[in-house]
Order: structure tokens, then C-alpha cells, then sequence
């Protein structure tokens, strides 16, 4: 799937920014920082020095530039194809090995393995349940991201009327953080997680051969990760007990739950590979307050790193057994006992908001197909050979099926703008009066 002279036509320069939207046709306001070009490390958006201010803004592992412009990329189940577009652009620009599976997931390889290395491996998916971003996604307009202060003084971003995405873009914001921070290191992006990971269900198990271990940062909030998904164990305690539990505790970390659905759990289905899946600083996922909160996201990527780093490049095998050895004096006791005692295990009311997802919607776009995402991929991977990630063709191909789709999808978004409270007038009116670019 690799491709050795990759590397070198990616920089013809053809394509310069990640950003896939039209930077024209983003929605100027004062309070979008979804454009800022600032780079935030000890000084806020205004300057404000964190030495003298409470409320000055302080991120250690990602820059909160970063966090806003892959945060401000809209997407949806099955109106994925902006966030694909952007990581596809986002590895060309770090010349970074990507590749498609059949049904459309996308795949990042970053370095080449010494003889009995293995790849460590970081997950997320690229759908959201927010149907208030599909407009935003078919105009190739970027979400007007806003930041208020918590009484933590801490700094959360959120959309004005719909969620902001957090599950499970703020995920993909720390996956692509930490490929950054490694030279080997893989990454791989899912469909449809939310409508029951019809994307990772297809997954290619091929491409997991040499990769030693994955995490998945599907998990919303910071203090909670999963042990266990749909009943399947994601890493024996011994792994938990000798790996990282110290690490997760020294970033607060305790509470491990059995959770419900996730990509890792097709992962761990499928090979035998230890999986994670931790907390991504979103809260309030599937509902339309969803916000993150930066100094969390900053906090769980600051932890992935330094997991990674005591992993390293080795192979941790995960059969679906408990396997435990327990040290001298102490007690035996089930897997559920156990993460009851040493971290808290909770029982969350996920979905318990009573948000409608808008899956049942009955949604047919200009196309007359409705599945635009499916349309995309699918003109993409007919050519499916390792060389086509480079090929310019490629990006003109998609180019030219979403601008066919585009064409008459106006009154579809007008309705989507209706159904969420969503100005069309003030956002998108004029976004048809112009050419509509890729
Ligand atoms: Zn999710």
C-alpha cells in the first residue's frame, strides 16, 4: 500500500493548505475564531499573559491553531467527505502516506519499521450526529467556532445553535497532533461510526499486520476511558497494570468503563491487537450544547504522547481473555470488580438527552442519490492502486463529482437551515452566487 517515491511528488506544490474549504465564503464575524492564524502556547487570543492573567489560555501539546482549523471542518454521517478531504490534504502537506479501503476509511502511514518493529496506532471517526453541519459541509462553509471561559476558567469552543462535532472531530484533532509528534506511527479514519460503524465494519485487517497497538479517542470528556466495548475486552489488565495505568493516573485518568459502541471494538474483533479508547475533551456529545474544552484536548493529547512513548514500536496482543497474573497478597477478582476498585468504573447515561440524530431523515440531495459521501468515494476508488493517492487527477475527480452534486442542492439547504434555526440568508445566500471550489 506504500508507496517509496510518495514522498518526493508530494511536494510539487499543488496543494498548499489543508484547509478544504473556501476561505472566501467563511462567515465573518468578530467572534469567529475558526480563521485565527494565532498560534496559542502561554499568551490567549487577546495576549493575555498566563502568568498575570487566570483566564489567559495555556496548551502544551497542540496549538490551539490547529484545534480550531480542523475543529471548524463540518461533517456528518455520510457528509463525511469534507473531513476526508481535509486529512487527504493534511497528509500530502506533511508528506505522509495515505491510502483508501474499498468502502472509503482513510489510512495514514508516517516512517518505515525496522525488522520486528510494529506501528503504533491512533483512531477516530470521521462522522458527527450534528445535521446543523451538513449545510456548512455541502457549501464548503467553515463552522463559526466561538470560545467562552468556564468558571475553571477554562476555555471551551462550541457552535451557536447545533454541537460543534467534538464526537469525534476533537478525536481527529488529537490523532493528527500526535502524528506530528512521531516518525512511525499510523492513523486510521471511519464512516459512519455513528450509524453503527458501518465504515470501520469494513475495515482493511490487512493493514493492521504491523501495527502493535491502538487508540481510539472516542470517549468524550477527559477523566474516562473504556476497558471493555460491546462486551469485548480492549486490553488485559496485565497490559492496564504493567503499561499504562500509572500514566493515566498521572493525567487523571481513573474511570474506566464498559462502554458502548466504538470503531476499536471492530479493531479488536477482527485482529489481536491491544486497543484503547480514551477521552477526547468533547462533552455533551449527541446533543446541540456538545462544546470541548481546549486545556482538555490539549491534556488528552499530552497523554497520548507519552503512552505512545512507553509503548514504543512493539506488538501488545489482546485475545479477548483477561489475562492477569495477580502480584503476592493480592485478592483475585473479576475484570469488573477490578476496574470498580482501582478506577471508579461509572455508568453513564450516554444518550440519555433525547436529541434526535436526524438518521431517519428523509434526505435526498441534488443528486437525486442522497448518499453523497458514498458517491465520492466511490468515484474515487476505481482507481485503487497505491499511485493514485498522488495522482492530481484524483483531487479533480472529487473535485468534479461534488461540484455535479452541488448544483441543485440549494432548497435542500434551505430546509436543513429551517429545521435547525440556522440564518440562510445571512450564512449561505451568496454562496450560490459564486463559484462553489473544492
Ligand atoms: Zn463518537
Amino acid at each position: 500500500m506504500n508507496n517509496l517515491n510518495k514522498k518526493e511528488n508530494l511536494n510539487e506544490g499543488t496543494v498548499t493548505s489543508p484547509t478544504v474549504l473556501n476561505e472566501e465564503e467563511t462567515v465573518k464575524d468578530e467572534k469567529n475564531i475558526g480563521s485565527s492564524n494565532e498560534v496559542t502556547n502561554t499568551t490567549d487570543s487577546e495576549g493575555k499573559s498566563a502568568v498575570n492573567d487566570p483566564t489567559a489560555l495555556v496548551m502544551h501539546h497542540m496549538t490551539k491553531e490547529h484545534v480550531l482549523d480542523v475543529m471548524s471542518v463540518p461533517s456528518y454521517s455520510r457528509v463525511e467527505y469534507r473531513m476526508t478531504a481535509y486529512i487527504m490534504l493534511w497528509a500530502r502537506q506533511h508528506n505522509i502516506d495515505y491510502d483508501f479501503d474499498k468502502r472509503g476509511n482513510i489510512y495514514l502511514t508516517k516512517g518505515t519499521l525496522e525488522e520486528g518493529e510494529f506501528y503504533p496506532c491512533v483512531t477516530s471517526h470521521l462522522d458527527t450526529v450534528q445535521d446543523g453541519q451538513v449545510p456548512y459541509a455541502e457549501t464548503g462553509t467553515r463552522l463559526n467556532i466561538k470560545e467562552r471561559i468556564n468558571a475553571k476558567n477554562q476555555h471551551e469552543i462550541y457552535v451557536d445553535g447545533m454541537g460543534i462535532g467534538g464526537d469525534c472531530r476533537a478525536g481527529i484533532t488529537i490523532c493528527l497532533a500526535l502524528i506530528e509528534k512521531f516518525d512511525k506511527i499510523k492513523a486510521c479514519f471511519f464512516l459512519e461510526e455513528e450509524m453503527g460503524m458501518l465504515g470501520s465494519k469494513e475495515l482493511d485487517v490487512d493493514w493492521f499486520n504491523d501495527v502493535g497497538y491502538v487508540i481510539g479517542y472516542d470517549s468524550p470528556e477527559l477523566n474516562r476511558a473504556a476497558y471493555r466495548c460491546s462486551q469485548k475486552l480492549l486490553f488485559t489488565r496485565q497490559f492496564f497494570v504493567d503499561h499504562i495505568q500509572n500514566i493515566c493516573k498521572k493525567w487523571g485518568l481513573t474511570v474506566f468503563n464498559s462502554e458502548p459502541i466504538t470503531d476499536v471494538v471492530q479493531i479488536r474483533e477482527k485482529t489481536d491487537i491491544t486497543c484503547m479508547n480514551f477521552g477526547n475533551g468533547g462533552y455533551q456529545a449527541h446533543s446541540h450544547t456538545e462544546y470541548c474544552v481546549l486545556e482538555d484536548m490539549d491534556n488528552a493529547c499530552g497523554m497520548g504522547e507519552e503512552i505512545i512513548t512507553h509503548l514504543g514500536c512493539n506488538k501488545y496482543v489482546c485475545n479477548g481473555q483477561d489475562e492477569y497474573t495477580p502480584k503476592e497478597g493480592e485478592t483475585a477478582m473479576s475484570t469488573d470488580a477490578f476496574y470498580d476498585k482501582v478506577a471508579g468504573r461509572q455508568t453513564y447515561n450516554y444518550y440519555g438527552n433525547g436529541y434526535n440524530t436526524g438518521y431517519g431523515r428523509s434526505y435526498s440531495g441534488g443528486n437525486g442519490s442522497g448518499n453523497t459521501g458514498s458517491t465520492v468515494y466511490a468515484s474515487t476508488q476505481t482507481k485503487s492502486a497505491a499511485d493514485i493517492a498522488l495522482d492530481k487527477a484524483m483531487l479533480e475527480n472529487i473535485s468534479k463529482t461534488y461540484e455535479k452534486y452541488i448544483e441543485n442542492i440549494k432548497d435542500d439547504i434551505k430546509k436543513r437551515c429551517e429545521l435547525n434555526n440556522i440564518d440562510y440568508d445571512a450564512i449561505f445566500a451568496n454562496v450560490f452566487d459564486t463559484e462553489i471550489t473544492f
